[in-house]
């Protein structure tokens, strides 16, 4: 395991209800738009409880297979092969699946029996139940907004989860975030949050997703490198945002403006 701590900005009491969810093997659900720190957070977690992290970035074609495992042809002979979810469960490790509504309906069936007080994966290829390892827990991610509704968590697959909900940190702690990430000089760091902070009020453009945290940081890393700070913005920021050529010149003005 690598040792280093991955860097994470505490947003509000995340960090304590984790522990506690994790004391108690409480499947751990995240929510929030995408670029807020998910991520980020379940990795120093696991780093913080020395706990091993199975990541699955979920997509539509994730199925229950891919996460519990498949036979496979090795020469002349057909062997079993552990998924991750799989994996995690037997050796105590935390699994986490990212944008878990992406994934086909039977991953949410297969981690039902997981996210009870059975803690245990019923393996149907091999007709075998899996007892859960103390320290195995569930953690997924869910972007509520995006989509507008189509790729919802039923609530009753919802019910089954302590949740917490990430959103954009205030103005001091995203620019302290750029700073630590990208060693940004303060003052560039505030300008660009304050664009992000300008663009996340403009409802009026009908965007599906905002500036996320990702997005500046990636703006403050081109920024470091040398690149031109316009520019720069134009490429990490706004162009990602849209494809609306209007949109794009609007808000393209606006940061100019405001770097
Ligand atoms: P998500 O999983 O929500 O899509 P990530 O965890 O990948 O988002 O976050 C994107 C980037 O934003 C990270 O790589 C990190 O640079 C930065 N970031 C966002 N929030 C935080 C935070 N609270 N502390 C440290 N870095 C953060």
């Amino acid at each position: 395991m690598n040792n280093q701590a991955p860097y994470y900005h505490p947003i509000g009491k995340e960090i304590e209800v984790f522990e506690h969810s994790y004391k108690n093997k409480l499947p751990f659900l995240l929510k929030g738009p995408t670029g807020t720190g998910k991520s980020r957070f379940i990795e120093f977690m696991a780093h913080k409880l020395e706990k091993k992290l199975i990541t699955i970035s979920c997509h539509e074609e994730t199925s229950s297979t891919d996460l519990i495992g498949r036979y496979i042809i090795k020469g002349a002979e057909t062997i079993w092969l552990d998924g991750p979810l799989t994996t995690a469960v037997k050796e105590g490790a935390i699994i986490y699946l990212d944008e878990i509504a992406e994934a086909r309906p039977d991953v949410i069936v297969a981690i039902h029996s997981l996210t009870d007080h059975r803690r245990e994966l019923f393996i149907d290829k091999l007709g075998e139940i899996v007892k859960a390892h103390k320290d195995f827990m569930l953690v997924a991610s869910f972007n509520p907004g995006y989509q507008r509704g189509f790729k919802e968590l039923k609530p009753s697959t919802r019910q089954r989860f302590v949740a917490t909900s990430f959103a954009y940190p205030i103005a001091e702690i995203e620019a302290e975030i750029l700073v630590n990430e990208t060693e940004i000089a303060i003052s560039i760091a505030k300008k660009l949050v304050n664009i992000a902070t300008k663009i996340r009020n403009l409802t009026e453009l009908g965007l599906t997703e905002t500036v996320s945290t990702r997005l500046l940081v990636d703006a403050a890393k081109l920024i470091h490198s040398g690149l031109p700070k316009r520019l720069s913005v134009q490429v990490a920021v706004v162009e990602p945002l849209s494809d609306d050529l209007e949109v794009v010149e609007a808000l393209k003005d606006l940061c100019d403006l405001m770097i």
